[in-house]
């Protein structure tokens, strides 16, 4: 069995009377410490599956694992849990904490999962060493989305999630953060997966699930992995 593994994973949405299926019998496995791009355009199901993984929302049919745990059988306080210390979370718009500076975004997390990680250290590996003491409002967005990198990486999660994680920002920073993915995906040996519509991002990835109408298209080992420098 994959470190994850979705079984006829199936998500409906009610609204009012009328449902929507999401997701529709979505089955895929990742290995431990795999890179992952989950690809679609707007609307195939991709935030639905981060957010099914991450704990944030759950699975109308069908099961997943993570770590060998089903997840899908968590109660509240289970899934509060690892939602809260198991999973890093990197979103499009940072997410930040806006009235702690850097540091006290990367140590708050630290905190919450009980852990003794050195927040200075990895702003550090980040290269925000000289950013600390700025709240977000002062930092550019690719600095922002470091802090949040390094915040996701603080908690020692067994898997980092990224949902559009360059989407905001410019080519060069993009390419920036993506390099810092994938240089943590390595050194840390954590599953990173990151949700995209963007196909460019797509060829940085060992492996590329496809995702089209609530169904997976395609999955398919990538091996010619581009190394971002
Ligand atoms: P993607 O991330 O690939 O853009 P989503 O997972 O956000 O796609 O959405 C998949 C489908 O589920 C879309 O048709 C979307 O409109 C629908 N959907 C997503 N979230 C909700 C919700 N909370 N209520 C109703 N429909 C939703
Ligand atoms: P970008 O071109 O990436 O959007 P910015 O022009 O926003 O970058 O910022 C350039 C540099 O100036 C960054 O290093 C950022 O940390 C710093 N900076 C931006 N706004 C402030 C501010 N209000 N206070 C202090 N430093 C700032």
């Amino acid at each position: 069995m994959g470190f994850i593994e979705f079984k006829q994973v199936t998500k409906e949405y009610k609204i009012g009377e009328v449902p929507i299926k999401a997701l529709n019998g979505v089955d895929f496995s990742i290995a431990e410490g795999e890179f992952v791009v989950i690809l679609g355009a707007s609307g195939a199901g991709k935030s639905t599956i981060l957010n099914i993984l991450g704990g944030m929302d759950t699975a109308t049919k069908g099961q997943v694992f993570v770590g060998g745990q089903e997840i899908t059988r968590y109660n509240e306080t289970q899934l509060t849990r690892y939602r809260g210390e198991k999973v890093g979370f990197v979103f499009q718009f940072y997410n930040l904490i806006q009235n702690l500076n850097a540091l006290e975004n990367v140590e708050f997390a630290a905190e919450v999962c009980h852990n003794h990680l050195d927040a200075k250290q990895i702003l550090q590996k980040v290269g925000l060493q000289h950013r600390m003491r700025n709240f977000p409002s002062q930092l550019s967005g690719g600095e922002q989305q470091r802090v949040a990198i390094a915040r996701a990486v603080a908690k020692n999660p067994l898997l980092l999630l990224c949902d559009e994680p360059t989407g905001a920002l410019d080519y060069v920073t993009g390419k920036s953060v993506l390099k810092l993915l994938q240089d943590l995906n390595k050194e840390t040996k954590k599953c990173v997966v990151v949700v995209t519509h963007n196909t460019a991002i797509a060829p940085m990835a060992d492996k590329i699930i496809k995702v089209k109408s609530g169904t997976i298209e395609s999955v398919a080992m990538n091996e010619t992995k581009l190394q971002v420098e």
